[in-house]
């Protein structure tokens, strides 16, 4: 299916010339192949997404890293049907009570986000002013990659944070000591970033059964959807068994 940049969370406001891009279901057997292999680590399991799209369409490349999980989520909704309910599960943060939470993929929708606000800027970090921008899928995985390799930094998200700053490309090390050992408003001002950058999905809104009964009240929860799609084949095979009708194939 061809992809409108337009419709992702850059509203196609980043600097691929593209106006979109292909992005394939995975066929039965690919599927299959995909879920043998999966890697448990979180970043080799970005780098096993990324390969899989790139092999889609290697212009893939050329996106922005802002639209990498509405790429990834899009290629697994399209494998499965369009409007399929399914049932994933998750702990509610209050006692920890497990709950099984019937979810529509509709339901889940991509904040769009506006490059005229968090184009490219300078933010000062350690008391110095550093450039940063949102980068390309290829400019992340060359981050991505050096992390792989040198085993430091295990959270995705940091590393997504670490590869918003230009400065990585001429001292890595510095940066890095600057970021993992950052210190009160440092820590904000990282944090304020790593939400307008990377933060674009948006909560199911949903309660916890168990404390609901506990205390006779209703109480609203919101649960962050990467959480939710971080195992979203496992969930949906575990919990909705897929037949044959419910896969496309090419
Ligand atoms: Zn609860």
């Amino acid at each position: 299916m061809e992809v409108l940049l337009l419709d992702c969370p850059s509203r196609g406001q980043g600097s691929s010339r593209r106006s979109s891009i292909t992005i394939r279901p995975f066929p039965f057997l690919k599927l299959t192949e995909y879920l043998e292999n999966v890697p448990t680590h979180p970043l080799d399991k970005c780098l096993y997404d990324i390969k899989w799209l790139e092999a889609d369409d290697p212009n893939i490349l050329d996106c922005e890293l802002v639209d990498l999980d509405y790429f990834i989520f899009l290629k697994k909704s399209i494998t499965i049907a369009k409007d399929i309910n399914y049932t994933t599960t998750f702990y509610c943060p209050n006692r920890n009570h497990l709950n099984h939470l019937p979810i529509k993929l509709s339901q889940i929708s991509f904040n769009k986000l506006d490059y005229k606000k968090i184009g490219v800027g300078t933010v000062k970090l350690n008391g110095r002013w550093r450039a940063i921008g949102p980068p390309t899928i290829r400019e992340f995985l060359s981050v991505l990659n050096l992390y792989i390799r040198v085993q430091k930094v295990k959270d995705l998200d940091m590393v997504k944070l670490l590869s918003l700053f230009r400065e990585f490309q001429m001292d890595p090390n510095t940066l890095e000591r600057d970021i993992l050992e950052a210190e009160g408003d440092d820590v904000t001002l990282l944090t304020l970033l790593s939400e307008l950058y990377f933060s674009v999905v948006q909560p199911v809104k949903t309660t916890c059964l168990s404390c609901n009964k506990e205390t006779g009240e209703r109480r609203d929860l919101a649960i962050g959807i990467n959480s939710l799609i971080a195992n979203f084949f496992r969930e949906v095979i575990d919990n909705n068994p897929i037949t044959t009708d419910k896969i496309l194939f090419e």
